[in-house]
């Protein structure tokens, strides 16, 4: 396997056991759009994906990389906590 370059190359080597229920949560109502560009931007796994039609956001939990950072990005609208023991990314180095 050559050198990984991109981020979409390094997330397809991951392993995920995904749970059926979500991990993360939005307050939509809340939802600022600052806050959302905010969140759209920083996380690496493009988790969140605003809705073209009504502006709201999707929340693709299953991509998540647990990394934490939209809870500093935008700590008043999302709502996020490990996944449940036994689901979630399974890092194979390290
Ligand atoms: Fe994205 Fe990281 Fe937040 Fe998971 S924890 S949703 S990967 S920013």
């Amino acid at each position: 396997m050559g050198l990984l370059t991109t981020i979409e190359e390094k997330l397809g080597l991951l392993k995920y056991k995904h749970d059926r229920e979500s991990h993360i949560s939005v307050d939509q109502d809340t939802f600022q759009a600052d806050q959302l560009q905010a969140i759209l931007y920083v996380c690496p796994a493009k988790v969140y994906v605003k809705k073209e039609d009504d502006g709201t956001c999707i929340v693709n939990f299953e991509n998540c990389v647990e990394c934490g950072t939209c809870r500093i990005a935008a700590p008043g609208q999302v709502k996020w906590f490990y996944p449940k023991g036994g689901v979630g990314v399974n890092y194979r180095e390290g």
